[in-house]
């Protein structure tokens, strides 16, 4: 039986995202390749959808993802691209990484040899990138003798193969470059290093997306773009110069529509209290399907009809919305929850801000009972 839509759902178009792509691609040029990052659900989006498209129709070789458990939905969605883990990989983690041939960061030593056994195990051979410390503090070797000391123990492991080098940014989408300078000539100090001990990795990346849009000399082979891909630049002086397009509309539908008077009340606890007669849409959704209720405590909205209609509750799979001001709301109308609706628009920027929270975290937390439906070319799954 075919549901639809569902309750609520985003939509995703896919023509946008591809064209983000393009944009990246034309602006690294062709001695770089773009390695987009699909960790948080591909920042809601769909992460087997999003993963088979931009490996199948976009041309994208390397995706990028936080996890273990990420990287083999990918493969067990049939995503057969190269993919690398960037984040620490807990142990229990290392026997699927090496079977399904997934790319992880190395660091100490303890890890490398553990890889090690266990590809030997399998009888393969693990790839792995150095990922350097430069700054972060999260997870990486430091330049020097840190470096040296595992280079060492690395040169005796013969189930590894070292195929990249990396880093990250802390503060590339900031006004003041210094610091991002700062991190680039310490990983340089690290290839050089790397260099001297007879390694040259294919794969040498630094850049997210802040530093995608203006570090071209920290190109290197590849970049590692998240937010770029789904159209939101973070740099902070100049915002969106390339033009990129947020490709999602999340909605739901008015599932009934009442006349309340003065003195009545909605929802659990009496939360809210009409003090005139008003007309209320109650809405498909609610904040388990990962919307959060504090936008309704603080004055957030949907749109109808192209019209704002401001919150009065939400519960958990249901919500209330004031339409008394809105002309001809129907039954089955649809509600849109953030994107464009006719001459309104809910921004994920302005979204985030009355959220309090970064917008990648938004997006991030948009529930899984919300049903994704994808919109242009290669669409093939809702
Ligand atoms: C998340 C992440 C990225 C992508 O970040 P964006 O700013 O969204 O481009 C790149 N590299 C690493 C190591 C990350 O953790």
């Amino acid at each position: 039986m075919d549901l639809g839509v569902g309750n609520t759902y985003l939509e995703v178009d896919l023509k946008k995202i591809k064209a983000n792509l393009m944009k990246i691609k034309d602006h690294i040029g062709k001695d770089c390749e773009a390695m987009p990052v699909l960790k948080a659900n591909a920042a809601g989006m769909g992460l087997e959808e999003m993963g088979l498209f931009i490996a199948g129709e976009c041309g994208v070789k390397t995706i990028a993802v936080a996890q273990v458990f990420e990287a083999v939905r990918l493969r067990e969605a049939g995503v057969d691209c190269k993919i690398l883990v960037m984040g620490g990989v807990p142990y229990d983690n290392v026997p699927a990484a090496v079977e399904y041939g997934i790319q992880m960061p190395v660091f100490n030593r303890e890890f490398a040899t553990l890889v090690d056994k266990e590809a030997n195990k399998q009888g393969k051979k693990s790839k792995l990138h150095i990922k350097i410390e430069t700054g972060m503090n999260r997870i990486g070797v430091k330049p020097g003798e840190d470096l040296d000391g595992l280079v060492d123990c690395l040169k005796g492991l013969d189930g590894i193969e070292i195929t990249g080098i990396y880093t990250h940014l802390v503060e590339s989408q900031a006004v003041d470059k210094s610091f991002s300078y700062r991190q680039f000539d310490l990983f340089k100090g690290a290839l050089a290093q790397l260099k001297g001990r007879g390694i040259s990795p294919k794969y040498i990346h630094v850049c997210n997306s802040a530093a995608t849009v203006w570090f071209n000399e920290a190109y290197f082979t590849h970049v590692r773009p998240g937010r770029l891909v789904y159209g939101m630049d973070p740099n902070a002086d100049v915002n969106n110069r390339w033009g990129l397009e947020f490709p999602v509309t999340w909605h739901a539908f008015v599932t009934n529509l009442k006349e309340i008077e003065a003195g009545e009340t909605v929802g659990y606890n009496r939360y809210f209290k009409a003090d005139r007669h008003m007309r209320v849409a109650t809405l498909s959704f609610g904040y388990g399907d990962g919307y959060n209720r504090n936008l309704v405590l603080k004055g957030g909205h949907v749109i109808i009809n192209g019209k704002r209609a401001p919150f009065l509750d939400m519960c958990m799979d249901q919500s209330f919305v004031d339409v008394t001001a809105i002309e001809d709301v129907k039954m089955n109308n649809r509600a849109v929850l953030l994107g464009r609706d006719g001459e309104e628009e809910i921004s994920l920027l302005d979204f985030s801000k009355l959220l309090g929270e970064g917008y990648m975290n938004a997006m991030a937390t948009i529930g899984e009972r919300v049903r994704r439906i994808y919109k242009g070319m290669g669409a093939h799954r809702c």
